[in-house]
């Protein structure tokens, strides 16, 4: 059995060219494939228009061992991708007896009437792999050319039908031919840029071959993603195991909230949990965006007890006693009003650690001193207090500002329970 090592996914369609749909499909290949250890060269879309399809197709099978097709296997006229990729690998359809009772059998299940061009979906080249499928009617296939150096899997578009065929039945097809796995884990960071990161780690970014390390950022976060291909999942996983202790090690450890952690506030979360400590939320800026993460992660119940959104400085003294005196003499964006609206909220709520934000999140507001874009998190637990000034620029949106700000002060009470539990 011929091993294959690349793949060109070749979508069609027309309403993917005229942008109806969103190839969900071609993204979903990707990542199973990129799972399988199957490298994807190409994406390819073509609309539904048999010369068009034609060429997209030779030219997908000059550059990979593997095409995956998605659409074009319905029982109109118009779907042609089966009777292409027939006549490029010089094979005649037949019609398959058992495709056939499976299609009968579908519309049976599904109380509708089979109407006579259903059976097209039932013509197969006579040395086609069959997969079946029961969640619709066009079964999909793989053929292979006469040397076996090329093989052309094509699947139905409607993406339940895919995905459902692909992970039940393809996938143990590739399997047997593909000869490594691909295995990546995330490597979540807060509190220093991309470009820190890449300095700081430049040598194990350029020199790993595999595993591979690959950043990406996001609104303040930076996620590393460690990649290893080997011939089996365990191998690949203790590859990039390897590669994560390197960078746990490295100046940017400090800086690492999670590995394959998901979210910020799943991290926080799942700590406060492993230590069983509370938390509650003071907002100003942020408007409830913190409370609102936290509340994001099934289970947080537990530890998380609630929050204040104090807008106003008349509602940050009456919900959570910060001084007149503070709100007047410093302003409600200063570290003062900050930790001042930390501990009234913990003192109140009765969690062991409470965080607050406050701050100009533009576009107008700000003064000389704290512009727009200026943000204090505060945070409050039993045993001592902290702060952290935010220096973001005015030019950035209201929503981003409010974003890392709520990002940062998630930060800060995971930094907080570290703290508390020397963790
Ligand atoms: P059918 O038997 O339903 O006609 P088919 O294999 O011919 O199946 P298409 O007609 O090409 O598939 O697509 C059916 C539907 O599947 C489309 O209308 C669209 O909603 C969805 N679809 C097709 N291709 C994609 C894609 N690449 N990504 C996401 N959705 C898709």
């Amino acid at each position: 059995m011929t091993t294959i090592k690349t793949a060109h996914i070749l979508c069609v369609g027309t309403e993917l060219l005229l942008g109806d749909i969103v190839n969900t499909n071609a993204a979903f290949l990707s990542q199973r494939l990129a799972q399988l250890g199957i490298c994807v060269y190409k994406h390819t879309s073509v609309g539904d228009n048999p010369e068009r399809l034609k060429a997209a197709l030779s030219e997908a099978l000059s550059d990979a061992d593997l095409v995956i097709t998605s659409g074009g296997l319905g029982p109109t006229y118009d779907d042609l991708t089966k009777e292409t990729v027939a006549e490029a690998f010089g094979l005649e359809l037949e019609l398959d007896e058992r495709s056939l009772g499976i299609i009968r059998s579908y519309f049976e299940r599904t109380g509708r009437v089979m109407t006579k061009n259903n059976e097209k979906q039932a013509m197969m080249p006579r040395t086609a792999h069959v997969f079946d499928n029961h969640y619709g009617t066009a079964p999909a296939l793989a053929v292979s050319s006469s040397d076996g150096q090329k093989t052309v899997i094509m699947l139905p578009g409607p993406p339940g039908e895919l995905t459902r065929i692909f992970d039940e039945e393809v996938a143990p097809f590739l399997r047997e031919r593909s000869d490594s796995v691909l295995v990546s884990k995330n490597i979540h960071i807060f509190g220093i840029g991309e470009s820190a990161v890449e300095e700081k780690i430049k040598t194990i970014m350029t020199t790993s071959e595999n595993p591979t390390v690959a950043p990406y950022c996001k609104e303040g976060e930076v996620r590393l993603r460690v990649t290893a291909k080997a011939h089996s999942e365990d191998a690949a996983a203790r590859m990039c195991d390897g590669v994560i202790e390197q960078i746990l090690g490295s100046e940017v450890g400090r800086f690492v909230y999670g590995i394959d952690c998901d979210t910020l506030e799943r991290a926080l979360v799942d700590k406060l949990h492993e230590h069983a400590l509370t938390l509650c939320t003071a907002e100003s800026l942020t408007g409830g965006l913190i409370a609102e993460r936290v509340t994001s992660v099934a289970g947080c119940s537990d530890v998380f007890f609630g929050g204040c959104v104090t807008y106003t400085n008349e509602i940050k003294h009456a919900l959570l006693g910060v001084s007149e005196d503070t709100l007047a003499r410093c302003g409600a964006v200063s570290c003062e009003t900050a930790m001042e609206m930390a501990r009234g909220a913990r003192e109140r709520l009765g969690t062991d650690i409470a965080v607050s934000a406050t701050g100009f999140a533009g576009p107008t507001g700000g003064t000389d001193q704290t512009p727009v874009g200026t943000v204090f998190i505060g945070v409050s637990t039993k045993y001592g207090e902290d702060f952290c000034k935010l220096t973001l620029s005015h030019m950035r949106s209201r929503e981003y500002i409010r974003t890392v700000s709520a990002s940062n002060a998630l930060n800060m009470a995971l930094l907080a329970v570290k703290k508390l539990t020397k963790s």
